[in-house]
């Protein structure tokens, strides 16, 4: 049904919550490979739709059958100005329903909050976007600068079938794109009554998955043998698995922790942040990794037979290094791993780090403001990965911000890739509040 009366029409707050619930009812499962990740394709037409309804022409993209993208352009009133990316993935990780307190792909609403696979990654900053495009094509506002918005497949596979495909394969669809907003950012850590820090990325490790290779001579697993390639490959592991590479502080850390010493009226010794970082509950895991490069062993291969010494071992180890910090942490590895141990690369995406300030983080700290008078944002690094690789290829400047306001006990990191991943229905009203405003003033 449908109104001609303005009033009647739903708002951007109105819409959110059904939006997103409508999103969590698609099972985009990215398992990782092609014949069994589902979904994308349902979603990016769904998104579609709601686009075309208002008037809003998408553009879809298929990197393989099914791993669907969109993108869509809202003209700005200055076109001269550099457009403004707003992107979000729409895969999800698989949930085992069995261990859930819902059904992962039901959009359940209770206790307040909205349940469901996706809710906080990111489907919840999909509704958003979609919720304010949808409001101001109903009522006619139009945004300073052209907003381009990015609807990706795999992201959560590392985005090769999405936002890098985007990237490398149609690159005129993000055309004068200068800046852009994603995950992870934007979402707050109480630190009383009156004081929420909201945390916008500026900053994402690198990933390094690497193999290691141990060569030795093969031979009957009955004899003496001092060669064996299991047995250097289980020590370079080991080596690897309990090495605790250097604190090293980069600008964005620094600001991050500068401000939060300030809030939080914690002493901060800089060559010491892991005191500082100790003390900030919820968010110490976000933050944990971010000082160091660091390098997890996750995979071993070796082997044919029981009785049998093969001639050689693997082993991945999932590295993330600090921004600038790639080749030097390579070296430190080197050492630690020893020189017998060949290592290559499997897949390798560089940091990203932009700085705190500018006209876009003015404008992100001014929303907050105006939404929750004790917002104060703060910069931060992401020790994992999102989209924003792949869009830092084209030289946009990238920013984590998908705005939520959290109650103070809710242990938000946890929620990504958890079990009962639910967001609160007020954050996400809020969020939507925050985006509309941000955006316009963008
Ligand atoms: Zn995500």
């Amino acid at each position: 049904m449908s109104s001609h009366s303005a009033s009647a029409q739903p708002s951007a707050v109105d819409e959110v919550v059904e939006l997103c619930r409508d999103l969590l009812r698609i099972d985009t499962s990215n398992t990782g490979d092609n014949a069994t990740t589902v979904g994308e394709r349902v979603a990016a037409e769904y998104v579609a739709e709601k686009l075309a309804e208002v008037g809003v022409e998408a553009q879809l993209r298929e990197s393989a059958p099914g791993r669907t993208s969109l993108v869509a352009r809202i003209p700005g009133t200055d076109p001269t100005r550099g457009a403004l990316l707003v992107h979000g993935h729409l895969d999800v990780v698989p949930a085992d329903a069995a261990e859930w307190s819902v059904h992962p792909f039901s959009g359940e609403v209770a206790d307040g909050y909205l349940w469901g696979r996706g809710a906080i990654d990111m489907k919840d900053f999909d509704a958003m976007a979609l919720a304010v495009v949808r409001d101001w094509q109903r009522t006619g506002v139009r945004p300073p600068r052209d907003i381009v918005l990015a609807f990706t497949a795999d992201e959560e596979a590392g985005g090769e079938y999405g936002a890098h495909f985007l990237v490398d394969r149609h690159p005129e669809l993000l055309e004068g794109c200068t800046e852009a907003i994603g995950e992870v950012g934007g979402f707050s850590y109480t630190v009383n009554d009156d004081l929420r820090l909201y945390l916008i990325e500026t900053a994402e490790k690198g990933l390094e998955w690497l193999r290691l290779h141990a060569r030795g001579r093969p031979g009957h697993g009955s004899m003496v043998h001092d060669d064996n390639a299991v047995t250097a490959l289980a020590e370079a592991v080991a080596r690897v698995g309990r090495h605790r590479f250097p604190v090293v502080v980069t600008p964005t850390v620094r600001a991050f922790l500068e401000q939060v010493s300030e809030a939080l009226g914690i002493e901060l010794d800089p060559e010491d942040p892991e005191l500082a970082i100790a003390k900030l509950g919820p968010i110490a895991n976000l933050i944990g990794a971010t000082i160091r490069n660091t390098a997890n062993p996750t995979r071993l291969a070796a082997g044919y037979k029981d009785n049998v010494i093969p001639g050689r071992a693997s082993a991945t180890i999932d590295c993330r290094s600090l921004p600038g910090q790639s080749d030097i942490f390579l070296e430190q590895l080197r050492e630690v791993v020893g020189p017998d141990i060949e290592i290559e690369y499997v897949h390798r995406q560089p940091a990203v780090e932009t700085s705190f300030d500018g006209d876009l983080v003015d404008a992100m700290a001014a929303a907050l403001r105006a939404e929750d008078p004790g917002a104060r944002a703060v910069p931060y690094m992401l020790s994992g990965g999102t989209d924003a690789k792949a869009f830092q290829k084209l030289g946009i400047r990238c920013f984590g911000f998908a705005p939520l306001r959290l109650p103070a006990d809710l242990n938000f990191s946890a929620l990504f890739h958890g079990i009962d991943e639910r967001v609160p229905v007020e954050g996400l009203q809020f969020g939507v509040r925050v985006l509309d405003r941000f955006l316009r003033q963008s």
